[in-house]
């Protein structure tokens, strides 16, 4: 953590399909398990949870440890990332990722910008093996912890809240509406359904097609 004068501002931001421009688990559906829907149709009709649906997925993996770090590179994480972060960070804003998704595969991400600070990260635990697939954990001991997703982004943003800082927050996709609406709608930003959302709510946000572009809005607008 860099040490600055000021209460340091914060972005909190989802992970798949947000600071990556491909879902894993879309990237998993599609490329590996065939787009079969039976087990997403299960949590739509409320019979089991939102990580179950996902670890129930994850589990059926059965690819080499190299071939699926390979899917994962494929993602779409943004190639500046680590000059944005740097760039973020001297404008006093810190960086923490909340996902419903799984840390195996975030932290591969993350841990190849060979950072010196790597952002904090609330997420799924996860080990994979070609055997038994990637098996996701529920972080039970994370202050955040939600049993039905996992990590619970609304807890996130109300622990970092406070009235002396700027907390931001950036997602796409369902899990997302209830953090995105706990933040200042100027400091809102979203792609995907979590747009469609707030559209529909008439609620204000920030559109966005790639990550990259909220560290520049952040640093224009909102530095101090
Ligand atoms: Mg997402």
């Amino acid at each position: 953590m860099i040490s600055s004068d000021f209460p340091r501002n914060i972005l909190v931001s989802d992970f798949d399909g947000t600071l990556t421009q491909v879902d894993f688990f879309q990237a998993v559906l599609e490329r590996l398990l065939g787009g079969d829907l039976s087990i997403w149709h299960s949590y739509c009709q409320g019979k089991i949870t939102h990580f179950e649906a996902l670890a129930g997925y994850y589990q059926q993996i059965r690819l080499s440890e190299i071939s699926l770090k390979d899917l994962v590179a494929g993602l779409g994480f943004p190639t500046q990332f680590s000059l944005l972060l740097g760039q973020l960070r001297l404008a006093n804003w810190d960086l923490v990722i909340a996902s419903a998704g799984c840390e195996w595969y975030i932290r591969q991400l993350v841990d190849a910008q060979k950072l010196e600070n790597p952002p904090m990260i609330h997420a799924n635990n996860g080990t994979y093996s070609a055997e038994f697939g990637l098996i996701m954990e529920l972080p039970r001991d994370s202050p955040h912890f939600d049993p039905s997703i996992g990590i619970s982004k609304v807890s996130v943003v109300k622990s970092l809240q406070g009235p002396n800082h700027w907390v931001a927050f950036a997602g796409d996709g369902p899990t997302d509406l209830a953090p995105a609406l706990l933040v200042e709608p100027h400091l809102r930003f979203a792609k995907g359904s979590l747009a469609r959302l707030l559209a529909e709510r008439a609620e204000y946000f920030i559109p966005f097609d790639h990550w990259a572009e909220i560290p520049f809005h952040l640093i224009r607008y909102y530095s101090k």
